[in-house]
């Protein structure tokens, strides 16, 4: 059989961010991938951070890990949840990444005698480096998404690259714009995607298609015109609307032959979608848009002024509800709020599920703390998430078990009871990027009566982590005693994985299930606890 070479796809954004390139960029891999073609996504992000592992939440948002340990940009969260596949650390490039390289092979002589220039030598890097994941991966098309918005001195030099690619193998294209409606006039406006437009014809680049994100549908002027500017037939000014969810914008791409506009400009073999496939989709965003069952989930954390933050949980709460055929209205709760004993607790009336999110340093902790005892005592459902799972520990040892001013010496390094303490592991760590315990790590649960187990059905499993701190083993005893229940450990039992209360429904996880949530496979421990909210909720009505 003759093998396909590798087609490559590249999304540009213009004009401004939050557009929504990586939820574009993810619905080109789902549609794609509906056909069986063997689809992997790549990131540039022109910033010089090797990776995303030292960034702070607040500017960046979440920083997303993957199995293989490597931190990266959010958007690779989007790509899993969509395209429900293991991605690698090789697929984020960053321009840290590229300037380390290119410096490196310049001390080691590479270049010797030779001037080290932009063009050809950065940009050979970057064609070099997407040619080589294309080919170890075996990828039939590449989705390239271009961090940044065109004209950005950034990301300008892995746009020139993407030209240069173009000249010699098969490309498209596509722009990601923004059309205004301004409510006076009740016109959408052309003009802010005309001027992107031509920054990108100006680099040398006509798109194949230009995809308009917009509060309503295109016009078809509006259309006409960005065809006649883009060089371009009207079909290929594609729609992408407000959606209830994120999730139906492959549906609606494909409604307008998008996926076959594709296919065949980049020449690729004919196949039949798999309608099976697409059909299960189409269920489960439907359970998103009008679910049977309903649950009021509040997430508590500490960065809640920026919700990308926590990205990842918002979104494997989604796909739990949509496994749960139950809608789950998020409250947002800044922890901080109920430090020293302070806060509303009346805003957990109507709870029927709480989460506490990942998070480092001590702000905020004894807000989570107080607010885990609610829950413990007022038996609404509780999920606890890497501080989460801490917090829950320290909570217990606190109010059951008797060990007063128990802490994590994360916050505390004088307390008597570091029922939270540094991994060993972590001792001699002195530099911040890419030292904790990351990525991928199996963890077994032997007990058949805990939450884990019948939420995983499985006795091995394997989650994702980002921590430095764990259980301290010197107080599995007592607390055991005192009735919480150890139902997971690493597979030599040094290392405490899950913890769950003896009754009512509370687990924590050192993990992050979260990070592997996809809207095929939901998180099992989030369907656990949207299953148990879904109860919850049930159980108060009937007592309204
Ligand atoms: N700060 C804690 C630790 O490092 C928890 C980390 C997290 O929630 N990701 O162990």
């Amino acid at each position: 059989m003759l093998t396909m070479q590798t087609k490559y796809i590249v999304v540009l954004g213009s004009l401004m961010s939050g557009l929504g390139k990586g939820v574009v960029t993810s619905s080109i891999l789902r549609m794609l991938d509906f056909y069986g073609y063997k689809v992997l996504p790549i990131k540039f992000d022109g910033y010089l951070n090797y990776d995303c592992g030292t960034m702070n939440p607040y500017q960046h948002g979440e920083v997303f890990v993957l199995d293989d340990s490597s931190e990266v940009d959010m958007d690779f969260g989007i790509y899993e949840r969509f395209l429900n596949k293991d991605l690698t650390g090789d697929m984020s490039i960053t321009g840290g990444k590229l300037f380390s390289a290119i410096t490196s092979k310049e001390r080691k002589g590479d270049y010797l005698g030779g001037t080290v220039q932009i063009i050809p030598h950065l940009t050979g890097e970057i064609m070099g480096r997407i040619e080589g994941i294309a080919k170890s991966k075996g990828a039939d098309v590449l989705v390239i998404e271009v961090g940044g918005t065109v004209g950005d001195l950034e990301n300008n030099y892995f746009i020139e690259a993407m030209r240069q690619m173009s000249l010699k193998r098969d490309v498209a294209f596509i722009n990601l714009t923004y059309i205004p409606e301004l409510a006076a006039v009740g016109e959408q406006k052309t003009k802010p995607a005309q001027i992107g437009l031509r920054l990108l014809l100006q680099a040398g680049i006509n798109p194949d298609f230009i995809v308009c994100r917009t509060s309503t549908k295109l016009t078809d002027s509006t259309k006409e015109k960005l065809a006649l500017f883009g060089n371009l037939e009207k079909s290929a000014i594609i729609d992408d609307p407000d959606l209830p969810t994120l999730y139906s914008l492959p549906l609606k791409f494909m409604e307008q032959g998008f996926d076959k506009m594709l296919i065949s400009k980049l020449g690729l073999e004919g196949r039949s979608i798999d309608s099976e496939k697409v059909a299960s989709w189409k269920e489960r965003v439907r359970r998103i848009i009008s679910p049977k069952h309903d649950a009021n989930i509040a997430i508590v954390g500490k960065y809640m002024t920026l919700r990308d933050s926590y990205a990842s949980v918002k979104e494997a709460i989604i796909h739990a509800g949509s496994a749960a055929d139950s809608s789950v209205n998020v409250s947002w709760v800044e922890s901080t709020g109920f430090d020293d004993g302070k806060g509303d607790y009346s805003i957990f009336t109507n709870t029927d599920g709480i989460i506490v999110t990942g998070g480092f340093g001590k702000r905020g902790t004894e807000g989570m703390i107080n607010i885990i005892r609610y829950a413990r005592e007022k038996g609404i459902p509780y999920l606890g998430l890497c501080l989460g799972m801490q917090m829950m520990a320290v909570e217990y040892a606190r109010h059951v078990a008797g060990f007063v001013g128990a802490n994590s010496s994360e916050f505390d390094s004088n307390t008597k009871h570091r029922v939270i303490s540094l991994l060993d592991s972590q001792k001699r760590v002195t530099n911040k990027g890419g030292t904790m315990r990351l990525g991928a790590q199996e963890c077994v649960l032997p007990l058949k009566d805990s939450i884990a187990y019948r939420a995983y059905g499985s006795q091995k499993v394997s989650e994702r982590h980002r921590h430095r701190y764990e259980f301290n083993n010197s107080y599995r005893d007592a607390l055991t005693k005192a009735g919480l229940k150890i139902s997971g450990t690493t597979a030599d039992s040094k290392l405490v994985e899950f913890i769950e209360w003896p009754y009512g429904f509370g687990i924590g996880t050192q993990s992050h299930p979260e990070l592997k949530s996809r809207l095929e496979a939901p998180a099992p421990l989030f369907v656990a606890l949207a299953d148990a909210a879904k109860e919850h909720h049930l159980r108060n009505d009937s007592r309204r």
